[in-house]
């Protein structure tokens, strides 16, 4: 069983997730579906889809005007949230620091983190790659968890972009993340590749050791485009 879970982005409306939930509801594959969608749409009728979130506070209550609580993600039946993403990382400043805090406030709430770990265009031509794939896990996971986390590995430079690595690439990423996991105790904690998947290259992606998964963007928003990756793989 693979996990494919889609990221909305600022995309999409309530309408167009109970038109996907109905186009997936007669998907034939043991996959874990999970779709991560702006606030608005948590709660939403789902199916066998599991519901996530994009994003969380940092805090946990109180004076933070515009933002959302794990307590709050969580009450509206949802299951997963998103932390770290790239775009998080550039637009909001979201270090490390700050997404192992969202990470363990997550986790406080019953909610399954999808950390999100990856180098920019910079990091990768400066030979920095593996470092920081290394230092995103090990400052990013927080301690002392049980292997309810979900890590992703998204080359930053990739998403959006049509790019993607090379299937070499893929694996000594994933088998770095898949050792440091082991050393910090959280052996099996999955881990998605994300960045430009879609049904032609999702099987490939998916046949690479230590990838348990994907986490899909722009490929996540029609049922035509995100059906062939739920079934590329059994
Ligand atoms: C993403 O935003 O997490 C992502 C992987 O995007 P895309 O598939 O569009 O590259």
């Amino acid at each position: 069983m693979k996990i494919i879970a889609g990221n909305w982005k600022m995309n999409g409306s309530r309408d167009a997730l109970e038109t996907m939930v109905q186009d997936l509801a007669s998907v034939k594959s043991d996959n874990k579906v999970i779709l991560c969608v702006p606030f608005t749409m948590l709660g939403a009728k789902s199916g066998r889809v599991a519901i996530g979130a994009q994003d969380v506070s940092a805090h946990t209550h109180g004076a933070y005007t515009g933002e959302v609580s794990a307590k709050m993600i969580a009450d509206t039946g949802a299951k997963y949230v998103i932390v770290g993403h790239s775009e998080c990382r550039q637009y909001h400043g979201d270090t490390n620091s700050v997404v192992r805090q969202k990470a363990e406030l997550a986790l406080a709430n019953g909610l399954t983190p999808i950390i999100c770990v990856g180098e920019t265009m910079d990091e990768k031509q400066a030979g920095k790659t593996m470092a920081v794939i290394e230092s995103g896990v090990r400052e990013s996971v927080p301690a002392d968890v049980n292997t309810d986390i979900i890590i992703a590995y998204e080359p930053r430079w990739a998403i959006g972009a049509g790019l993607t690595p090379t299937s070499a690439e893929i694996a000594e990423a994933h088998t770095l993340i898949a050792k440091t996991l082991s050393d910090m105790g959280l052996a099996g904690t999955p881990v998605l590749y994300g960045a430009s998947v879609k049904g032609s290259n999702a099987a490939e992606i998916m046949s690479i050791s230590n990838v348990d998964g994907v986490l899909v963007g722009g490929a996540s928003l029609k049922s035509d485009d995100f059906i062939p990756i739920i079934t590329s793989v059994k």
